[in-house]
């Protein structure tokens, strides 16, 4: 645990008791402050009571003793309208921040020097950060890994010259943040997405530049940066930080002639080229082929993120002029990443028969990545609770499913649009659609036949969440006949 010392001898408020708001309660009490902690949740007041934390009723309480409110970050800052917390607290001209800025300070207190990398973007910020780590720690580096992803940040071991944080980063965490000055800051890529908390209902365009200069502040604060130059906001951003001759280098699943990106891919061969050598053809420094814990393109977007944040940090710590074979040396660890949970997880295989969970896969774009990821025999479970546009976004890749089994609230307007184009069932259940699923694919006669469940909804009509939801698929899988499952997620 980090003991957060800066507002010792003065009192904190905290909103949201979740997991990082008793981290936060306990860090900054470990540090000599006085903490008066709340929640809307009566659950959540009794079990942070439970644990010591002084619970005091915010709604009441005298701000003015209140040195600052760490938030949590689901809870809103601004839009769609401050929390009634946040009024508060600026009434009161009381500062507003979150867990990671108690690091960030901490940090600066501490060992100002310690390698703090963090990582955000639209899509693709947990993976790269777990591979990120897994790489580092493959090649004996000590790691402390969290953030948005797994422990929160003042859980973890406090910053030290040779401990590298590796923190995941939401936009609504870089917005808690305002003295975040990282050693590498990584950006992946920009789309719309949460617009509704990052500007008005009526202005996607206000809240979608909104929401990229909240992004593009993390890269801005950082020593070194990479950037995904992907996208039009990335890109812009890319060049601005370029033109100001910052230590910025960029990465694209594709060369690009015009930016020449440090590194870039062909397919699933991952190449880089020297800085000065933006016309040069760059070397190749590992390959995706066959790892499938990083398969489809988004992958290899995501493994370049990680290379190029790596990179990034051997030329502000280590050694500038040997950045090409000590990105050799950390690839070496991609053939072993574990993947994360509900994300393209092979749980388990029945001969050739692959059964995979992309929970995760909430939206119609997050399944997009997965069925691009298998050319054919897809077995495709879906449905829950649908988001805007439906599957209709998909329908470049109907072709590629064998039949898809739909589920939940969404099951008959995705019918009515597979109508004429998919094989499909309405199977209401996961249960029953895996069951149909499995006994489809084990008669077709392909190499590489996947039973995949990538919802490309939400979980809540059936589920408590994505994570219920994937782990009920697990479950379910487990229970077929003659299943080998997979372990951690690997391939
Ligand atoms: P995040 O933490 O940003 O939500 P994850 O790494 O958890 O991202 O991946 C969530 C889902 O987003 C994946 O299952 C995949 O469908 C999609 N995804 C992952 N990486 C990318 C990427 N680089 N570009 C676009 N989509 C991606």
């Amino acid at each position: 645990m980090i003991r957060a010392t800066t507002f010792s001898g003065r009192t904190v408020a905290i909103f949201g008791l979740g997991v990082s708001g008793i981290a936060t309660a306990r860090a900054l009490v470990a540090g000599g402050a006085s903490v008066a902690a709340w929640d809307d949740s009566t659950g959540a007041r009794e079990r942070a009571a439970e644990a010591g934390i002084a619970v005091v009723d915010l709604a009441t309480a005298d701000w003015s003793a209140f040195a600052a409110l760490v938030l949590a970050p689901g809870v809103p800052l601004t839009h769609p309208a401050p929390h009634w917390t946040v009024e508060r607290a600026r009434a009161a001209g009381v500062e507003v921040i979150g867990d990671i800025e108690l690091f960030c300070r901490e940090r600066r207190k501490v060992c100002p020097a310690s390698p703090f990398i963090a990582i955000t973007g639209t899509n693709g910020k947990s993976t790269t950060t777990a591979l990120l780590a897994h790489l580092l720690r493959s090649a004996g580096l000590a790691v402390e890994m969290g953030g948005n992803i797994g422990h929160p940040i003042l859980a973890l071991a406090p910053p030290a010259a040779d401990v590298h944080h590796i923190i995941e980063m939401s936009s609504f965490q870089i917005d808690l943040t305002p003295s975040l000055a990282p050693t590498i800051g990584v950006l992946l890529n920009l789309s719309p997405d949460h617009l509704d908390r990052h500007g008005p209902a009526d202005d996607a365009a206000l809240a979608m530049r909104n929401y990229a200069a909240i992004k593009a502040r993390l890269v801005w604060a950082a020593e070194a940066a990479a950037i995904g130059i992907e996208d039009d906001d990335s890109r812009r951003i890319f060049e601005r930080l370029a033109a100001a001759g910052r230590r910025v280098m960029a990465f694209a699943t594709a060369d690009e002639a015009r930016l020449g990106p440090r590194l870039y891919a062909e397919g699933g061969r991952l190449l880089v080229r020297e800085p000065s050598g933006r016309g040069a053809p760059g070397s190749e420094i590992a390959s995706l082929a066959g790892i499938g814990t990083l398969r489809g393109r988004h992958n290899v977007q995501n493994a370049l993120a990680a290379l190029a944040a790596f990179a990034a940090l051997q030329e502000v710590v280590g050694d500038a002029a040997a950045v090409t074979p000590h990105l050799r040396g950390i690839a070496a660890g991609l053939g072993s990443y574990p993947g994360l949970p509900h994300r393209l997880e092979v749980v388990g295989r029945i001969g050739r028969v692959a059964f995979v969970n992309d929970s995760k896969a909430t939206n119609a774009d997050s399944a997009a990545r997965a069925l691009a990821s298998w050319e054919r025999d897809i077995y495709w479970i879906a449905g829950g609770r649908p988001k805007e546009g439906g599957i209709r976004p998909l329908a470049g890749y109907f072709p590629r499913i064998a039949r898809a089994y739909l589920i939940g609230e969404s099951a008959g307007d995705f019918a009515e649009t597979l109508d004429g184009q998919v094989d499909h069932v309405v199977s209401g259940t996961l249960d029953a659609a895996l069951s149909q699923a499995a006994a489809d694919a084990a008669r077709c006669p392909g190499a590489e036949p996947v039973v995949l469940l990538s919802p490309a909804c939400a979980s809540y009509d059936q589920f408590a969440s994505f994570v219920a939801r994937g782990d009920a698929f697990r479950r379910l899988v487990a229970g077929l006949d003659g299943v080998a499952m997979t372990g951690g997620g690997a391939a």
